[in-house]
């Protein structure tokens, strides 16, 4: 049976999946192209996991076993919409998978949010892991105070990132820029705030343990926001374990020495940024009190008592959640930030099909993006074996890479790509970092086309 060919736009865990998974299957057998627009691979497990989480950055170990099994090319600096369009890759290949995740922010909507100091938790984010598109961020870290709005894993990162102890964090792969930004910092305290209760909030449990390994932080938990145990037993286990931990923190109180401060506070939506006219820097952020209600559907609201508090600081960040953007030339529905399909297959698309946070929105953790994967790829080679789904027209490999090699100039392939891993890693050794990463489109190019 012929070899199919399969375009994956993007390279983080849906698409490596999707790619593990296609280049499993005998009949068809398959073999595989992924695109990004970026040079290097790996995604949000790149760009996304804060840089003190090496074990769960380690994931990147499986994508490397995917990259070099026969049959699978890396092509970086490929932006499709820009460089490429969908349609000239679906003129080259049997199918098209999308895995390009969820690249912006959900907006509060709130007046002052705009105000210089008040970030987005993706710019940050992207800042401190050396994304290349925010590394010119610079954010002016000298408040003491900042707030984290948001009561998710990413709140916790940013708040996290905020508080790290100089050692702690040369350890780790934090772009070198960003090192030195948050060396600077005088941040102290971040108060992170949840516009639900303990209950309600979305962290994991692992990430809200591990701050009481971290050197010269104290976390701070107002006792009256915590429910009493009595109700434990009806929490599903990992709520559970978060509210015990909560708890446990109100009841030892603030230790008055530590270094810094990481603060959560409940109950509070924020209403507007403070600051000097419309558009001075912040200086506040007003809250809303919630109590909480319980709507018919069973889902628990933050109801607003009319309460205000204001908490003084000069740096906010939005935690609330990423939105996925529309890719030129593919169906995409504004309100979830998804591209609409059933199981993996695009509505009204013959031969396009789409795996991870731009299928389901931002939600799961990396190994969630398995599961969404296989049941795309199962749809896809089904598809396939029927014939009829054939591109008219497949390219040949050798085709393809003469076409982007006229089109794309810094196009970065895997020796590529291997070639800027291999200096990343040498360049960390004598600092004992995982890497240290290069951040620029110049830069990468002078590694991948030694002169
Ligand atoms: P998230 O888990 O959906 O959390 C978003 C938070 O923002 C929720 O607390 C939400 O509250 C709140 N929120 C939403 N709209 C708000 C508004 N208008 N005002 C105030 N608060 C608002 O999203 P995330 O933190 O961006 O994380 C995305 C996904 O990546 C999650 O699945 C997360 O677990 C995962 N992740 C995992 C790790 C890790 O494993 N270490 C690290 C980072 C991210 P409500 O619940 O009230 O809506």
């Amino acid at each position: 049976m012929r070899t199919h060919a399969v375009a994956i736009v993007g390279s983080g865990p849906s698409g490596f999946y999707a790619a593990g998974a296609l280049l499993d299957s005998e009949d068809p057998p398959v073999r595989v192209d992924m695109y990004d627009r970026l040079a290097t691979p790996w995604g949000l497990v790149r760009a996304g996991v804060a840089p003190d989480h090496p074990k769960i950055k380690s994931v990147s170990n499986q994508y490397e076993k995917i990259a070099a099994r026969p049959g699978f090319r890396f092509f970086g600096h490929v932006h499709i919409g820009e460089d490429v369009t969908v349609d000239e890759l679906l003129d080259r290949y049997d199918a098209v998978i999308y895995a390009v995740g969820s690249q912006t922010e959900r907006r509060l909507g709130i007046e002052g949010e705009d105000r210089p100091g008040s970030l987005a938790s993706v710019d940050f984010v992207g800042w401190y892991n050396g994304h290349p598109d925010y590394v010119d961020l610079d954010p002016d870290l000298s408040a003491d105070r900042a707030v984290v709005i948001g009561a998710g894993n990413v709140a916790l990162d940013v708040a996290r990132m905020l508080l790290l102890g100089e050692a702690d964090l040369r350890a780790t792969d934090t772009a070198d820029h960003a090192i030195e930004g948050f060396v600077g910092s005088a941040v102290r305290e971040v108060v992170v705030c949840g516009r639900r209760g303990p209950v309600e909030a979305a962290f994991t449990t692992t990430e809200l343990r591990e701050l009481d390994d971290i050197e010269g932080l104290t976390t701070v938990v107002d006792p009256a926001q915590i429910p009493s145990a009595d109700g434990d037993a009806e929490l599903a286990k990992g709520t559970r374990r978060n509210v015990e931990i909560l708890r446990g923190w109100a009841e030892r109180g603030p230790d008055p020495d530590a270094a810094r401060r990481m603060e959560f506070r409940f109950l509070r939506s924020p209403l507007r940024l403070l600051g000097d006219g419309e558009d001075g820097p912040v200086t506040g952020v007003e809250l809303a009190v919630n109590r909480l209600e319980t709507s018919d559907d069973g889902r628990v609201r933050p109801v607003d008592t009319g309460e205000r508090e204001t908490v003084e600081c000069g740096l906010v960040f939005r935690a609330v959640g990423y939105k996925g953007m529309a890719l030129p030339g593919v169906p995409f529905d504004e309100g979830s930030g998804t591209i609409p399909h059933t199981e993996g297959r695009i509505e009204g698309r013959e031969r396009e099909y789409v795996v991870g946070w731009i299928k389901r929105g931002p939600t799961g953790i990396i190994g969630t993006n398995r599961k969404d994967a296989n049941e795309t790829v199962r749809g896809l080679l089904a598809d396939l074996a029927t014939g009829a789904r054939d591109g008219a027209s497949v390219a040949s490999a050798e085709e393809v890479e003469e076409w982007l090699s006229g089109r794309c100039s810094d196009l970065v392939d895997l020796d590529g790509w291997e070639a800027i891993d291999a200096h990343e890693r040498a360049a960390g050794e004598p600092g004992g970092r995982p890497r240290v990463k290069v951040v620029d489109r110049a830069a990468f190019m002078d590694l991948v086309r030694p002169t």
